[in-house]
């Protein structure tokens, strides 16, 4: 067998190999180069899928002489990303000694106790203290004799591992090299079998997993790299060769409805559709309606194969052991009839997955989860998937495209079957999974939901993006200046990071914050705003409301008519356009909401110099508490109140700045800094309150936060006053 890169060859997969970039490098870091090259390209393995390891000589600690240490892949990695701190490292003398270890247990095998317990030994093979623990795929790699050992998730090689002749087809398109294996579940056995397949054999360069992957190897490291490229080209071209093209899919049933409609519907349709499934935990939702998936849910076939289930183990843990499909014709009928075949396909769903979890249990399973899909499809419209959090919908969507992808080759070729349903469950719920869900930290406060920020762009708006953030929630900052708002979501992108997944279409593929424009005195336009939010995360949970003006009078103390009305349009009918654009939305969710407007402690403080300003802050005031009544019970609507914020806020510009020093009789010079004068000016107000400390941004933001949180839960149509403690503006 060739192993050499031809050009059909580089079509099919990216050839990154660079002798002149490993120069010099250690053995750890070319692996993790390999990793990164192979990880970087959607057709070689999926988002945090397959593995990969080196058998290097390294020198031990204690005795300084030369050991043989495995590196592999430790649990939790992403080939993509990778570096050196996320591979395991043990002693091979050590790992091949766990063989005696397990053969002296008096019950052992498949999905054993015995099998499961192996994984507790690795920790003692530990090189060099090495903390990242071991993934359940390192005897694989340990038990293999090369050097080198690649084990990827490749759609290509899926697909011939899921086809009902698999083993034949792996002889037809692989020739003698290449071995096959049934489907195992991966642990100690699994890395046993492949083990003796070597044995047998050693002229095998390699095995095509049933229901799973590829793994092969071999003694250099850059002929193990082109070897995996080889064979992923391999069943690829052999696809190819047997591409049913208009038939794909026995062939498009439906037709996919234009980009503004399916905008439209989606925005619709997204804050029910999440609400439903949204039950026991709330998700965020990611659209993927490329062509890809497209020509998938518009298919003849898409019921059947999608009522298969998705076959690669790293597939379902997130997609779940199926999907929903609805059957609902986009050119025939309307949003209504959607939603009630979706109503009853998740009741359905739900159903189903009880059967599956009643008939597939052991006595010691977990209890049972979330019954509700992760993927959704929607003839011509596309698929929604659904996670905890952004990154993870988009990783649940990028795996059911790798799912159609799969099912296209072998339907192809042959024939696509599932894995059994036990199977599917004995990973579900497999204990050492449940261990791993169990030790992950606790959710943030505000973990699962999309706060959208109107005033992101500057000051306390801006603050609030930030608080909000630390506490876990997707961000939509909203400004009227878009690149102020956009600047604000970079910021937080890159303090948090875009996430690891890469699917999502136009905006869904976003991270966890995204930046719109919106105008609160024009309905359009936050109509607009808001439907970017939907699409980008499928819902909103809770809004703040920061954006205002103030005005300054004319030399004759007065506001123009003009400035009255911009006024009143902005700081109150703003305020209540965006709670009205909001409330259909958060009844169609059904879940539980939150608002804080932004008033002023000049709403209770009457005095000379802002009429405007004060009188349409005091009607702000009112506004929150007949919100308050008229969305109760399921959303709650508070207030900030804040005062004298002059550090970072658009509403203390220079000029204002200084009329006021001038009006307090502070000396000050020109030549001094925005900074300086606005300082200035914070500690004279500082002075007049009770705490003698200027009022920040983030003061503001704080309340903000506890007014967002579960931790103000019992309260609602309260105005919070963030003043430094002004007498004048105490209640009575
Ligand atoms: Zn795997």
């Amino acid at each position: 067998m060739s192993i050499s890169i031809t050009e059909t060859s580089k079509k099919h997969v990216n050839h990154n190999w660079s002798d002149s970039e490993l120069e010099g490098s250690p053995g750890i870091e070319r692996l993790v180069k390999r990793s990164n090259w192979l990880g970087s390209d959607q057709r070689i393995t999926n988002t945090g899928g397959g593995n990969t390891s080196s058998k290097l000589i390294e020198i031990d600690p204690v005795t300084g002489e030369e050991v043989e240490v495995l590196w592999v892949k430790g649990s939790g990695g992403d080939l993509r990303t990778s570096k050196a701190e996320n591979f395991a490292s043990l002693y091979m003398t050590d790992l091949l000694a766990l063989q005696k270890t397990y053969d002296a247990q008096p019950e052992k095998g498949p999905k054993t106790p015995a099998e499961d317990a192996m994984v507790g030994y690795f920790p003692h093979c530990t090189y060099n203290l090495n903390p990242r623990a071991s993934s359940i795929d390192t005897p694989l790699h340990g038990f293999l004799p090369a050097k080198h050992v690649d084990h990827m998730h490749p759609n290509s090689v899926i697909a011939v591992a899921a086809s009902r002749r698999s083993q034949e087809l792996t002889k037809e398109i692989f020739g003698d090299e290449i071995g096959w294996v049934p489907w195992l579940r991966p642990g100690f056995e699994l890395g046993l079998m492949m083990q003796r397949e070597v044995e047998q054999d050693p002229s095998l360069k390699g095995l095509v997993m049933g229901q799973h992957g590829l793994i092969n190897w071999a003694d250099d490291d850059r002929e193990c790299y082109e070897l995996t490229l080889s064979l992923i080209s391999k069943a690829a071209e052999y696809i190819e060769s047997k591409d049913k093209g208009e038939d794909t899919f026995g062939g498009q049933k439906f037709e996919t409805l234009s980009n503004d409609k399916k905008d439209d519907l989606l925005a619709e349709l997204l804050p029910w559709l999440r609400g439903q499934v949204s039950q026991q935990k709330r998700f965020i939702g990611t659209v993927q309606s490329d062509p890809t998936i497209l020509r998938f849910v518009n298919s003849n076939d898409a019921p059947r194969l999608a009522e298969l289930g998705t076959s690669c183990p790293d597939h379902f843990l997130r997609t779940k052991i199926k999907p929903l499909y609805v059957d609902w014709n986009p050119k025939t009928e309307d949003l209504a009839s959607l939603k009630e075949k979706l109503a009853s396909g998740l009741e359905q769903y739900r159903a189903d997955y009880q059967a599956y979890y009643e008939a597939c249990k052991h006595d010691n399973s977990p209890a049972m989860r979330d019954p509700n899909p992760t993927v959704i499809l929607i003839p011509g419209v596309g698929m929604i998937a659904w996670g905890k959090n952004k990154s993870e919908s988009r990783v649940t969507a990028e795996f059911y495209n790798c799912a159609v992808e799969v099912m296209r080759g072998a339907e192809a070729m042959d024939e696509y079957i599932a894995l059994p349903q036990q199977e599917a469950f004995d990973i579900e719920y497999w204990l050492l999974e449940e261990a791993k869900l169990k030790r992950m930290p606790a959710e943030k406060e505000l973990a699962r939901s999309v706060v959208l920020v109107v005033g992101a762009g500057a000051g306390i708006g801006k603050e609030v993006a930030h608080r909000v953030a630390k506490e876990g929630a997707h961000v939509v900052c909203a400004d009227l200046n878009l690149d102020s708002a956009q600047a604000t979501a970079d910021e937080l992108t890159g303090i948090y990071g875009q996430g690891i997944g890469v699917a999502g279409t136009g905006i869904s593929g976003c991270g966890p914050a995204i930046g719109v424009s919106v105008n609160i005195t024009d309905p359009d336009s936050i109509r607009e705003a808001i439907k970017q939010t939907l699409l980008a995360y499928g819902g909103i949970d809770k809004v703040v409301v920061t954006a205002g003006v103030f005005l300054a009078p004319g030399l004759d103390g007065k506001n123009s008519e003009d400035q009255w009305k911009l006024t009143f349009d902005v700081n109150v009918r703003g305020s209540y356009n965006m709670v009205d654009a909001v409330r259909d939305i958060f009844k169609e969710q059904g879940l539980k909401g939150a608002i804080v407007l932004t008033t002023s402690v000049n709403g209770a403080v009457s005095k000379k110099g802002s009429l405007a300003y004060d009188t349409s802050k005091a009607a702000a005031n009112h506004l929150v508490r007949e919100l308050a009544i008229e969305l109760a019970p399921n959303v709650r609507v508070n207030a900030i109140a804040p005062a004298t914020v002059v550090e970072g806020s658009t509403m203390f510009p220079r000029d204002r700045v200084i009329s006021s020093l001038a009006k307090y009789d502070i000396v000050y010079s020109e030549s001094e800094s925005d900074d300086e004068l606005r300082s200035k000016l914070a500690q004279f107000y500082a002075q007049r309150t009770l705490t003698k400390s200027p009022i920040t941004p983030a003061d503001q933001a704080e309340a903000a936060y506890f007014l967002l949180s579960n931790q103000s839960s019992k309260t609602t149509g309260l105005i919070i006053n963030v003043d430094g403690g002004l007498h004048e503006a105490f209640l009575r």
